[in-house]
């Protein structure tokens, strides 16, 4: 099918695209990208792909682009466009820019300038794997990539503890068994979660389970392409002394001090130190 051009205001579109499924597309989506003055994308290689796949010609048009290694030096140049009242679009290699994606220093420029700028709403990997997960989704947090060294990977883990919310993370495949192992030392081993891989791709994949068994599940297996693990709310922080206490009077016949401390701080959102504290005055009556 050709796509019909039909006229765009001046202004910049953050234009989503498909995950992985080129269908996915949406039709405004088709109609930006084939009427804007200007197109922009992270990888231009994907975005020719995108619009040969939907028979949108780029004809003349300039496709610019536009990522993390060269936004300093791209910026200048759409921004000229968007000032002369040209319009341009912005798609990010898949999914919705600004989602752990580039876009951000672009955006914002062009709304200190005063320039009209919306949205073409579409796919973003962490509402889908939200979706499909299962776990409770009127509250979530998305907290993107988490850093890659282990110790702080699970510091920052630590900080999402008492978060009455679904957490939603995206994560490489090569760092998911590690990933999995932190979270069920901070989170503790019955925390339900999912992992989500290749959304809306041939090979989908839906795992769901406590933290521990899939921490054992991909401690052997190294998936294959993109993952999306989303981990339920605790507890929530308890106030309650006589409740933590009772918890960890129950942990301290399991385990030793330092465990019974660290599992009955991730149930209830309380800090570690408080959590050991309060089990080795336990430990000494
Ligand atoms: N902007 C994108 C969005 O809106 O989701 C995210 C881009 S970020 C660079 C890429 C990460 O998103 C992947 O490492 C993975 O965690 C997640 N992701 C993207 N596509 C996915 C898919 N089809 N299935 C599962 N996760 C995906």
């Amino acid at each position: 099918m050709n796509w019909q051009t039909r006229e765009i205001a001046p202004g910049l579109y953050l234009v989503a695209t498909p995950l992985g499924n080129a269908r996915d597309i949406t039709l405004r989506a088709l109609d930006l990208l084939a009427g804007a003055d200007v197109l922009a994308a992270e990888d231009t290689r994907s975005l020719r792909r995108l619009m040969d796949i939907h028979g949108v010609p780029l004809g003349e048009r300039p496709l610019i682009a536009y990522h993390d290694h060269n936004g300093a030096r791209a910026r200048p140049r759409l921004m000229a466009a968007l000032e002369a009242g040209q319009s341009v679009v912005y798609a990010s290699e898949a999914g919705t820019p600004l989602i752990s994606d580039p876009g951000f220093d672009l955006m914002r420029a062009a709304l200190q300038a005063g320039v009209p700028c919306t949205t073409a709403p579409g796919p973003t990997a962490a509402v889908a794997a939200l979706t499909l997960s299962g776990l409770p989704s009127d509250r979530f947090l998305f907290a993107g990539f988490l850093p890659t060294s282990a110790g702080k990977r699970k510091s920052a883990l630590s900080e999402l503890v008492g978060v009455p919310a679904t957490l939603i993370f995206y994560e490489s495949p090569k760092r998911l068994g590690a990933m999995l192992r932190d979270a069920v030392e901070v989170f503790g081993p019955d925390r339900a979660a999912v992992v989500c891989r290749e959304l809306t791709k041939k090979f989908e994949e839906r795992s769901a389970g406590g933290l521990d068994e899939l921490a054992r599940k991909y401690a052997d297996e190294s998936p294959k392409g993109e993952i999306v693990v989303l981990i339920d709310r605790g507890a929530g922080p308890v106030t309650d002394a006589t409740t933590v206490e009772a918890a960890l009077q129950e942990a301290l016949t399991r385990l030793s001090v330092k465990d019974a401390a660290s599992e009955v701080s991730a149930i209830f959102g309380i800090s570690r130190r408080d959590a050991y504290q309060m089990a080795m005055a336990l430990g000494k009556n």
